[in-house]
């Protein structure tokens, strides 16, 4: 990186890993230990669609690919705790590739087994971008499995967007060129401003979970919502909102016309392997 003098300001980062050195280390090795030694765990979770009058049936649209650590003595791992450690190291590139291979390879079979989903989304952190090979390693993937492009959605959330990047802007044409979606991920959360609207070719919105615990009982976070929706509408984006935990909550964001929605009131995100048979009767 630049050399920075003495007083320069510092943009905050909300990637920068705030953890005791030891624990970084422990989780980097972790992390290590996880590629090496088949311990990396796939989950799915479904992204619906629903017509906005009661009980109208829900559909399956798509998943998105998640990610967790399987460690032999402290259980499951959160990639909140994770993410920004491999982003740090490095791993994140060795990670998101694994990510990317098993779900294409978890969309093909789903596709061969008969499941209606259209699409899988995969989360990709701004190092990934900066490193280049993104689009190669997915066209190359696609490839193998004879997938389609615009099946794929690319989620990126607004930090992505702090720097004012070629590299970002050529990658994202690039990805388009390809023929896949690029989603704006946990929208409203980031640091940067809303000007990147203007300028990147984005296809979806996800309203970050953080504005829908009470859009069901609070005027003011549904005006937010439902604005944020219109906005997204105005703009030509699809919207989905994340985080829905109760029916009411899902009937107000597609009153207020959501056009996807994902949470634990659908459905958890589950195990790849489980995903197939329980996404068919969704
Ligand atoms: P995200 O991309 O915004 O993913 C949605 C997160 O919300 C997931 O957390 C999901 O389990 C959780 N979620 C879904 N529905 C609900 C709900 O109704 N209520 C609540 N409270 N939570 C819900 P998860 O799986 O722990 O992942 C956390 C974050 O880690 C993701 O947020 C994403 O930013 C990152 N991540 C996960 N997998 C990958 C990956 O393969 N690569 C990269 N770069 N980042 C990843
Ligand atoms: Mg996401
Ligand atoms: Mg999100
Ligand atoms: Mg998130």
């Amino acid at each position: 990186g630049k050399e920075r003098s003495p007083g320069e300001y510092r943009l905050y980062r909300p990637s920068t890993v705030h953890l005791p050195a030891h624990e970084m280390i422990a989780l980097e090795r972790d992390l290590h230990r996880a590629l090496n030694e088949d311990g990396l765990r796939l989950m799915l979770q479904p992204i619906v669609t629903a017509d906005s009058q009661p009980n109208a049936r829900v559909t399956l649209a798509g998943v998105e690919a998640l990610v967790r650590i399987e460690h032999p003595e402290r259980g499951v791992l959160s990639p909140d705790t994770f993410i920004p450690v491999a982003e740090a190291s490095g791993l994140i590139l060795p990670l998101g590739a694994w990510v990317m291979e098993q779900g294409l390879a978890w969309l093909a079979d789903a596709t061969r087994q008969g499941l209606d989903t259209q699409t899988i989304a995969f989360n990709v952190s701004a190092r990934e971008i900066h490193a280049g090979g993104l689009v190669e390693r997915l066209a190359d993937g696609l490839e193998r499995h004879d997938l389609a492009a615009q099946r794929i959605i690319l989620e990126v959330t607004e930090n992505v967007m702090l720097e004012r990047d070629s590299v970002v802007r050529e990658t994202f044409d690039a990805l388009r060129a390809l023929g896949c979606k690029l989603a704006i991920d946990d929208f409203g959360t980031g640091f940067s401003s809303l000007s990147y609207l203007q300028h990147l070719p984005f296809d979806i919105v996800k309203i970050d979970r953080c504005f829908v615990g009470e859009v069901h009982t609070a005027p003011r976070q549904a005006a937010l919502v439902a604005a944020m929706i219109e906005m997204g509408h105005a703009l030509g984006l699809s919207v989905t909102v994340e985080g829905i935990e109760l029916h009411e909550q899902a009937s107000r964001c597609l009153a207020s016309g959501a056009d996807h929605l994902q949470g634990y009131y659908f459905c958890r995100p589950l195990p790849a392997a489980e995903a197939l048979a329980r996404f068919i009767t969704l």
